[in-house]
């Protein structure tokens, strides 16, 4: 007997065939999916748990972001309307002071918040690189999503020193991993050549030799300062950094790569790395003279290129399908039309994210065996109908709004757009509450118009840190590559 059972779909598995059912019925059995298959008369009539009648609409994997940085979720609205160098000063001043006096209440109620926003975005599993990774996973584990979670190892962006943060890290994975019926495990996650000591990077590779089935998730080559950060760190440029500490493998995912180039897409391939793009923030903020990444020599060494939001309280936006979205039109603006055609685009959002994480054996497509992570969407209202590009209507027209249910592991956490898994009303009242908060302790005001960041801001705030030498050293730069 089915616990779910939904029938009447159009149901896109991305499976290795591409394969796509006008009326298909999915079956899921203690969290697996047990059947695939057209729909048979008699499924309308099931007496599974719960039956979906999915009529008209579209059933896909769940999506997952693949690099996203989560602990500042409250900030939403605070930064958008600032230049990327502003920006980019206010936000180090609020990592940099804010962390030990808002306390944990303000990243437990973050984390909440953004679980709350992916849950209701259809993300179902996203790669995150944050500062209080332990918040995370319960969150996660709460909401009823997925994660891959890796504590950020910066020391010259977290006044904590290397050895204490690589401490941290290695109780993380050893608390986490694997934790909550496998709906979150842990990684390795550096982040990057600006942001590390030499110090760092060894314990990166002690902790990876330690744990060789965790992920190494890293930014690189984002700023066109990069190859001069690595050679601080000893090394040529930033993938030797990674190849000297034995670090560059098909267990690695890169994030960025702005400023790589044709070369640099080559040894990538040769080490089957993978690349985390993430195409808004560089965008929308335009922080200095920008190269995009260097997407036509990726895919001529057929690199796996995927999907993240990285920071999305900056820009306002939690949509993974505008993302992918936005990678392509930039993309198309730098390079020429076709550089992704909308199926590639569908593939990144899952089973290639699938493959990047390593995840790629338990979820990414709706397949028998794999844990059941799904999208119910419906496409059948007078904005999409008619349509006859599933690909182009899944990628172009559709947007978040159109999610109507959303299941993990076989459990149904929203349903018909009605979130079962969190209490959103609590959720809510804890972000409203740390956020008033946050603001009378940093100084920001809002008002319905916008946002005023505090007065005297970077140098009260900053004073006396490693961090402001390094401003000095970088300028810009060292901004932009230190949490992008
Ligand atoms: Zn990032």
């Amino acid at each position: 007997m089915a616990d779910l059972l939904i029938h009447d779909a159009i149901v896109v598995t991305m499976n290795q065939e591409n394969q796509v059912l006008k009326d298909g019925s999915v079956r899921v059995t203690d969290g697996f999916i047990s059947s695939v298959a057209p729909t048979d008369p008699s499924d309308r009539d099931s007496t599974a748990d719960r039956v979906i009648d999915a009529s008209g609409k579209v059933v896909i994997p769940g999506l997952i972001d693949a690099h996203r940085h989560t602990d500042f979720a409250l900030v939403q609205g605070l930064f958008s309307e600032l230049g990327g160098g502003e920006l980019l000063k206010e936000a180090f001043a609020l990592y940099h002071t804010a962390e030990p006096a808002l306390g944990e209440s303000f990243f437990e109620a973050a984390w909440q918040l953004a679980c709350l926003r992916q849950l209701t975005h259809g993300v179902t599993t996203v790669n995150a690189m944050d500062f209080t990774p332990e918040l995370g996973a319960e969150s996660i584990d709460e909401s009823g999503l997925r994660a891959v979670i890796g504590p950020e190892l910066a020391d010259f962006l977290n006044p904590a020193s290397a050895d204490d943060q690589l401490a941290a890290a290695r109780r993380f994975i050893e608390s986490y991993h694997d934790t909550y019926e496998g709906r979150v495990t842990a990684s390795i996650a550096p982040g990057g050549e600006a942001g590390c000591s030499r110090r760092l990077w060894e314990g990166v590779a002690e902790l990876r030799a330690d744990y060789p089935d965790l992920r190494l998730h890293t930014h690189l080559y984002d700023s066109s300062e990069a190859d001069t950060m690595a050679a601080g760190s000893g090394a040529d440029d930033p993938l030797d950094l990674l190849d000297q500490y034995d670090l560059l493998d098909e267990r690695t995912l890169l994030t960025h790569l702005l400023h790589a180039d044709r070369d640099d897409a080559r040894r990538i391939a040769d080490a089957s790395a993978h690349v985390l793009h993430c195409p808004t923030v560089y965008s929308y903020f335009q922080a200095g003279s920008q190269s995009w990444f260097p997407l036509p020599a990726l895919r001529e060494f057929d690199v796996n290129v995927v999907i993240g939001l990285d920071d999305p309280f900056w820009f306002d936006s939690w949509d993974l399908i505008q993302e992918a979205k936005h990678a392509r039109l930039l993309s198309n603006f730098e390079y020429g039309s076709q550089q992704w055609s909308s199926y590639d685009m569908l593939r990144m959002l899952t089973i290639d994210a699938a493959h990047a994480l390593g995840l790629d054996d338990h979820v990414g497509s709706l397949e028998p065996g794999k844990r059941a992570d799904l999208l119910v969407i419906d496409v059948d209202t007078p904005r999409l109908q008619p349509f006859s590009n599933l690909p182009s209507v899944l990628t172009n027209s559709v947007t978040a709004g159109d999610i109507e249910t959303v299941v993990v592991d076989g459990e149904v956490l929203m349903v018909e757009h009605s979130v079962k898994s969190m209490d959103v009303e609590a959720v809510r009242a804890a972000a409203r509450r740390e956020r008033k908060r946050l603001q009378a302790r940093t100084g920001w005001e809002t008002s319905l118009a916008g946002t005023t960041p505090p007065e005297k801001s970077i140098l009260r705030r900053m004073s006396a840190r490693p961090l402001l030498r390094a401003m000095g050293q970088y300028g810009r730069g060292f901004l932009t590559s230190s949490r992008g």
